[in-house]
């Protein structure tokens, strides 16, 4: 569009250009011809048009040429024969173009009166050729032809390198975006550009990865789910179904009936402890923090849980200086220490020790259990934190263990802006730290 309006607006300059020279020359013979319209006057404007390219003409009053710069050819004496026609009434000194179609015609031409006194003798007529302006423009348009083709030739280059480089791939990436909406993960996108394209490429491939991870979890999380509570319903269905039998003593009753509460009961606490992790998935596990003397609550535990210590034959101790205090929810941290405490015990044979230390360093509570037991090896100790992960399947499903508990405590310490890191040796003993901040309040 603009090469168009600057070829329409360059063309129509030049002609403007030319006529109005071709006025300025008209004008200028005249008023040397108005002060002397005698013959020499008008062989001098002759001679000094006859080496331009214009072309001048002196008529008197009846349009009989009186001196001419070059040939009158037909066309010129058919120019002045059609001026004739010209209401003179008001005719402009500076003259008037009385040809200008440069296109068809083989001349330009204007005309000035010569008026001495009131009355009209002669004229000056201006010839221009308009062919070497057709040349001129013919010439301009094939550059501009050109020129035109070039930036067409480019443009095309410029919108073919942007929907390759800018569009496509952000057509890939919305297709992408849909796709993820779509519960489809598995998408690939080209995350190798080094531009905020490929941040945004990378950043959404991350996004479908992490999905594509969260959903295997999920349904690793689920069938381990179905696992664990197949197992207990089907000792509970088998021991009902024996039950059944009238042929059993009181002695085997009994025992029985305790199986089956014993599995009634780690059910519910699977449960529980499943409801715990939900409500935590979905922020909805909330902390209450209150000032609290550590020395004092850990005491609390350590004397709930000294006599199963005692019937195993391993000691508990609690090393705590009195002053240290910390802002926990009772409850909830409670239910962290139980869990610690509640695996020593399981995981630790007769005649051992279970410490439990409590220190403060760099502006921090640090509390230590640990215990002489059987140990982690380090190949699990990465996973411990995981849900439902046990070291020993069988085992852990004689001592009640879900592998729940120690996932809900670390997210408990966590809840409380606190660490939690663990150290164990196969046949040594295992240590759990927990770091809490020390709070002013
Ligand atoms: P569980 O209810 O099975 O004990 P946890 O989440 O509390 O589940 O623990 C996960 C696993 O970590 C346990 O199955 C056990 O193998 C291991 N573990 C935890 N504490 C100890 C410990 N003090 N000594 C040895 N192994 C432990």
């Amino acid at each position: 569009m603009l090469f168009f309006f600057l070829y329409f607006f360059i063309i129509s300059e030049r002609v403007e250009s030319e006529t109005d020279n071709l006025l300025a020359r008209g004008l200028s013979h005249h008023n040397v011809l108005e002060k002397n319209f005698d013959s020499i006057t008008m062989k001098h404007v002759a001679l000094m048009e006859s080496e331009a390219e214009t072309m001048v003409v002196i008529a008197d009053e009846n349009f009989e040429i009186l001196e001419a710069s070059n040939d009158v050819n037909d066309e010129i004496s058919l120019i002045i024969q059609n001026s004739k026609t010209i209401d003179f009434i008001d005719f402009p000194q500076h003259g008037v173009m009385i040809e200008s179609r440069w296109r068809s015609e083989p001349f330009l031409a204007t005309i000035n009166p010569i008026q001495i006194g009131e009355s009209i003798k002669g004229y000056v007529y201006m010839f221009l050729e308009t062919q070497p302006i057709r040349g001129m423009i013919r010439s301009l348009t094939t550059q501009f032809i050109i020129v035109g083709m070039l930036a067409i030739a480019i443009s095309i280059i410029i919108t073919l390198f942007l929907s390759k480089f800018i569009t496509v791939p952000l057509i890939q990436m919305k297709k992408a975006t849909e796709k993820l909406s779509n519960g489809k993960s598995d998408v690939m996108l080209d995350t190798y550009r080094e531009d905020e394209l490929g941040d945004l490429s990378r950043s959404i491939q991350k996004l479908s990865d992490d999905l594509e991870k969260l959903k295997k979890e999920r349904t690793e999380f689920l069938s381990s789910i179905s696992h664990e509570l197949r197992t207990p319903l089907t000792y509970l269905k088998g021991y009902a179904d024996v039950l059944k039998r009238s042929n059993l003593t009181l002695k085997e009753r009994d025992e029985f009936i305790i199986i089956i509460q014993e599995e009634a009961e780690n059910v519910t606490s699977l449960v529980e402890d499943l409801f715990d992790l939900a409500k935590m998935d979905q922020n909805e596990f909330i902390i209450r923090k209150e000032r609290v003397n550590c020395c004092e609550f850990l005491q609390e535990i350590v004397s709930l849980f000294k006599p199963a210590f005692v019937e195993k034959s391993i000691s508990l101790e609690l090393f705590c200086d009195k002053n240290i205090y910390m802002y926990i929810d009772r409850i909830r941290f409670g239910q962290v220490i139980h869990n610690f405490l509640d695996n020593a015990l399981k995981y630790s044979s007769s005649n051992t020790a279970v410490k439990i230390r409590v220190l403060e360093e760099y502006q921090r509570i640090k509390i230590q259990i640990s215990d002489e037991g059987e140990g982690i090896s380090e190949k699990d100790l990465s996973r411990i934190w995981d849900r439902l992960y046990r070291v020993d399947q069988s085992r852990s499903r004689i001592t009640g263990g879900s592998g729940l508990g120690l996932t809900i405590a670390k997210e408990i310490i966590e809840r409380h802006g606190g660490e939690v890191g663990v150290e164990s040796e196969i046949e040594k003993g295992t240590t759990f730290t927990i770091y809490l901040k020390i709070e002013e309040v």
